[in-house]
């Protein structure tokens, strides 16, 4: 946890980045980390302080240790056909299924074959952008409640 706020400078302090001073009057960034538990017990404080450009330069320094959150990639055409293709054969692998598991005369090695079929689709999706997000857990129960 830290407190971070502007201030002026009362009184010639040093930046913690650069190690230079920071004058009296000018602008400084003051960072006030809490130690110690969180709520009662949080008396202990340590207080930098930074010039408002080299508070920015250590914030980006800690920035860059973690790599920026990857941006999927959009589909290439053959990919996008693809899955396309594998929706439409999901949807009626599925509607297959809901019917047998709804009594229709289908033995139970059918809806054997045919949850095969829709867990093999779904593992050929995942590498064409994924599962989709309207498709439930592949269990008996969520088939039949659709
Ligand atoms: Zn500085």
């Amino acid at each position: 946890m830290a407190d971070v706020w502007m201030k002026y400078c009362t009184r010639q302090a040093r930046c913690k980045w650069c190690e230079e001073p920071i004058l009296n009057g000018s602008p400084m960034v003051m960072v006030k980390i809490w130690k110690g538990k969180e709520g009662i017990e949080r008396k202990y404080t340590i207080t930098l302080r930074f010039h408002p450009d080299c508070w920015i330069k250590q914030a980006m320094a800690n920035l860059d240790k973690e790599p920026p959150p990857t941006r999927k990639l959009p589909l290439s055409e053959e990919d996008s056909k693809t899955r396309k293709r594998l929706i439409r054969k999901y949807a009626t692998t599925k509607h297959r299924l809901k019917v047998a598991l709804d009594g229709g005369n289908y033995t139970g090695y059918r809806i054997d074959k045919l949850m095969c079929k829709l867990w093999d689709i779904r593992n050929q999706i995942e590498l064409v952008g994924g599962v989709p997000k309207e498709w439930p857990e592949l269990k008996e129960t969520t088939i039949r409640s659709q």
